[in-house]
């Protein structure tokens, strides 16, 4: 097999010239991609630069004003893939009556047959004792800390156990020892999972993730080492070779 069929057998997700706007007000200019399995792509940019409506456009939760995005399996277009997703924690309504174990297997509703099947609870045992929030699984989400919710809602996104993972600034608000497991647990996912995440604190993820790219109202892709400002990727003209020319039509 050669390298152009490797990667398009590989091929997971192809965001293709894409753009958005809200009320006519652009935030997202021509933004194309192609994510490989396996692929831990750090996302970071100025606040507002639209890394939150490039990531919900990825999860089809938003649909552009123009381009599109396609989920691969095997080389070949598929309607669904699955997807684990942690949302910024001020997108989440702590005030609505649901407690920490039901958010939990919330996150594997449609994934696992009947509720309460041993694979279910098997998982959700596994996912609990991963994030650290046994002894707080019957509290109401309004009752928790930032950090705790924060466990809580990652412990919801790998519940599936997902093929891609979509985090949104998971280190808001955890506590430095949460955080170093946290990094734990991405380096050990990143070996089985496509992962995509957005943060500001580059210093510790560009050492994990093989893909870094800037999104600032439009989206630059930096080679390793230049982990800072688009200018200095643009400088290396990643940007016209974007998406790259065997995967023009991914
Ligand atoms: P980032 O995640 O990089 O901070 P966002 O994608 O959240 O950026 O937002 C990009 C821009 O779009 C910001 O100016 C924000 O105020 C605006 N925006 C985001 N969501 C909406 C919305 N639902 N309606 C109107 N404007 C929005």
């Amino acid at each position: 097999m050669n390298l152009q069929e490797d990667n398009a057998r590989n091929l997971i997700i192809g965001v293709d010239d894409v753009s958005m706007s809200y009320s006519g007000k652009s935030v997202l200019s021509h933004a194309s991609i192609c994510l490989y399995k396996g692929d831990f792509l750090a996302v970071s940019g100025p606040n507002g630069g639209g890394k939150t409506t490039l990531l919900r456009i990825m999860l089809k939760l938003l649909r552009p004003v123009s381009g599109q995005v396609v989920y691969y399996s095997d080389g070949r277009p598929v309607s669904r893939l699955s997807i684990g997703y942690l949302p910024q924690k001020s997108n989440i309504d702590v005030r609505f009556p649901i407690n920490v174990e039901e958010v939990v297997r919330s996150g594997g509703l449609g994934v696992f047959g009947r509720k309460d099947s041993a694979m279910e609870r098997a998982r959700y045992d596994e996912v609990v004792r991963l994030m650290g929030i046994g002894s707080y699984t019957g509290r109401q989400i309004g009752g928790l800390s930032g950090g705790q919710l924060q466990r809580v809602l990652l412990g919801r996104a790998l519940m599936s156990d997902p093929e891609v993972l979509v985090l949104d600034e998971p280190l808001s608000y955890v506590d430095k020892m949460f955080e170093r497991q946290i990094y734990d647990i991405m380096e050990s996912l990143a070996r089985r999972k496509t992962i995509i995440l957005v943060s500001h604190e580059m210093s510790v993820i560009s050492g994990m993730a093989n893909r870094h790219v800037i999104v600032d109202g439009r989206l630059h892709e930096c080679p390793a080492g230049h982990h800072y400002r688009p200018s200095e990727c643009d400088e290396y003209g990643l940007e016209d070779s974007f998406p790259p020319s065997e995967m023009k039509d991914c």
